[in-house]
């Protein structure tokens, strides 16, 4: 089966749909690296110099123009990361919002006047300066506007280390940008080896924050490095969320929901509900609606608009996938195509015990496992029995429980009767293991930020 090849001066991109190569990338060196961060100071100078409604504008035009190409970027997602064509179009226009929203945010960035003696107290929220966003392939386009969008509202320059599966929807981007008229050098992709070019914006002095989404292993050993020279950090890390059903719930929503939950972007998502906790009482009956609903996703083309689920992203995550589900394993078992291609059948996974590796840790595709619970407090106690902490969710008719389960969870982003986890306009992040920081919401833009204190004396 194919693999992509790396040299130090190039990556092949393939369609992770039939191995094929599709394109070929120069890989940035942490020379070229150290001459992005140059020229992103110099442009971050007059960027937070610029007017704030001048700001505002061109980000609103780079969000028009993203909109303009929103086919386009989504069609080149569907061939590098083998998105369905549904989410890859959802996905385009997610970075336009994201744009939009943070647009909103830059003449919004007030300090504060604070009451004091003898004198006048104001805050300021200035900006850090240039800020490393280095992004996974899960979802390049999201994750890296997520970052970007509200770092360059608040006054940054931005250098994007997208990872080396995909970097064409990020390349373009930053194609998108300078036509919009944002400043040559603001924003910068810096395709790459993550040990290479993601090091290098990590050990640079002149970057100030990174923003990192991807494995836990990394995202530690990218916190420590940041301690050297106390840059700013941003983590965000794995999943293993809970699916909590109790009996008392719509159990046909709770079933219909369940599949996608955790197969949406063929299981490469942080936020995929891939512990299944269903109260034992009606475990036998959710089993029996399940099994046809996880048959019938339909695994195939990504570019074909039927298509539910594709492949997953690489050989590499293919045979981690592989790893964790010998065919041995009970459980449901879904289709997915033969032949070429990285692909692996929705598989829900029935009478494993809690605490094996399966149960337990991150395998990034379309597996999740089932297993009973008897009341609200073994509820809780399964679904905190995790070394993460990102999304849940709660299926129940009793106001009461949700709330008091959803507090009770130690995650970031709970729902209750749905699996819904990120929206541009609502903060994102993880308790314990699945980082560290919040992303998107009303507060975005500060994190890119620095408050200054000055204090005028009216007594002199
Ligand atoms: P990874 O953490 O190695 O890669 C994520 C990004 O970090 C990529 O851009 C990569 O080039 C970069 N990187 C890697 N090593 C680096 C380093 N030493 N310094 C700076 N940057 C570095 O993730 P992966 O190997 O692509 O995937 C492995 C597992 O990580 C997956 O199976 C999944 O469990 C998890 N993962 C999680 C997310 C998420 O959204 N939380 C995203 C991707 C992967």
């Amino acid at each position: 089966m194919p693999q992509a090849r790396r040299d130090t001066t190039h990556h092949e991109v393939l369609d992770p749909a039939t191995g094929r190569v599709i394109e070929t990338v120069p890989a940035t060196t942490a020379a070229g690296v150290g001459a992005a961060v140059t020229r992103a100071a110099r442009a971050q100078e007059g960027w937070a110099a610029a007017a704030p409604a001048d700001r505002a504008r061109l980000l609103r035009r780079f969000a028009a123009v993203v909109d303009d190409h929103r086919e386009e970027l989504a069609r080149l997602e569907v061939a590098e990361a083998g998105h369905t064509i549904g989410n890859a179009r959802w996905e385009a226009g997610n970075v336009r919002d994201l744009l939009d929203y943070a647009a909103g945010g830059v003449e919004r960035l007030n300090g504060r006047q604070i009451p004091v003696a003898g004198g006048l107290d104001v805050t300021f929220l200035e900006p850090l300066g240039v800020v490393g966003v280095i992004a996974p392939w899960n979802f390049p386009m999201p994750i890296a506007a997520w970052g970007t969008a509200p770092a360059l509202a608040a006054g940054n320059a931005v250098l994007l280390k997208p990872a080396e599966t995909t970097p064409l929807t990020a390349l373009r981007l930053a194609a998108l940008a300078l036509e919009a008229g944002l400043p040559e050098g603001l924003f910068q992709v810096l395709p790459g080896a993550g040990e290479v070019a993601g090091n290098a914006l990590v050990e640079h002095g002149g970057v100030a924050k990174i923003v990192f989404t991807g494995s836990t292993r990394v995202g530690k050993s990218i916190m420590a490095k940041c301690a050297a020279d106390v840059k700013r950090v941003t983590l965000e890390l794995g999943g293993k969320s809970p699916n909590i059903v109790f009996a008392d719930s719509d159990l046909d929503a709770a079933v219909a929901a369940t599949p996608m939950s955790f197969l949406d972007n063929s299981g490469q998502d942080c936020c995929a509900r891939t512990r299944i906790l269903v109260q034992r009482t009606v475990y036998e009956r959710f089993l029996e609606l399940l099994a046809p609903a996880i048959r019938s996703v339909v695994v195939g083309d990504p570019a074909d608009e039927k298509t539910q689920m594709g492949p997953l992203i690489s050989r590499s995550q293919l045979d981690r996938v592989r790893g964790y589900v010998p065919d041995t394993l009970p459980g449901i078992r879904g289709t997915a195509p033969d032949g070429p291609g990285f692909w692996f059948p929705p598989t829900v996974l029935t009478g494993i015990a809690p605490d094996a590796p399966a149960a337990r840790e991150e395998i990034f595709g379309p597996v999740a496992a089932v297993l009973p619970f008897e009341d609200e407090a073994d509820a809780i106690r399964l679904a905190n029995d995790t070394e993460y902490g990102l999304s849940g969710s709660v299926w129940t008719r009793d106001v009461g429980r949700a709330i008091r389960v959803s507090r009770a969870v130690r995650a970031g982003n709970l729902s209750v009767n749905s699996h819904s986890s990120v929206r541009h306009s609502t903060p994102f992040g993880g308790y314990r293991a699945s980082g560290l920081g919040r992303e998107l919401g009303p507060d975005a833009l500060t994190a890119f930020t620095e408050t200054k204190n000055v204090y005028f004396s009216t007594e002199a």
